[in-house]
């Protein structure tokens, strides 16, 4: 596997993890799922509605903790498409392979010289 897939496939954020994060501080969640600005903004709103209205900032909040899990999906829906861009198409059978795959896993078609050594 390549490194720049391994790492990205590595950046994967936890929905739960996102989603605990803004239950102990309203916006971490954010944070963590690669949105700071948001997650800065989030933060003194929230605070700022518990003295408006704490049923508003409660409701908020809890609005916070489901978005934060949602958020981490919306994160890898874009990872994973990110990893879907740096895979090659095999010529043969059009499924996606490791960018430095000598030979298709799916129909076993050769890349590179070996294809151009067996075709004549
Ligand atoms: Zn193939």
């Amino acid at each position: 596997m390549s490194e720049e897939l391994d790492k990205l496939k590595h950046k994967e954020k936890s929905g739960l993890l996102a989603a605990g994060l803004n239950i102990l501080l309203p916006g971490a969640g954010y944070m963590y799922c690669g949105r700071p600005i948001l997650g800065i903004i989030v933060l003194p709103f929230v605070i700022g509605m518990i003295f408006v209205t704490p049923a508003g900032a409660l409701g908020i909040w809890i609005v916070l903790i489901i978005d934060g899990f949602l958020a981490a999906g919306r994160y890898n829906k874009c990872l994973a498409q990110k990893i879907d861009a740096a895979m090659k198409v095999c010529p043969q059978c059009a499924e996606k392979i490791m960018p430095e795959a000598k030979v298709c896993r799916y129909c076993g078609h050769k890349f590179g010289e070996a294809a151009s050594a067996t075709s004549t």
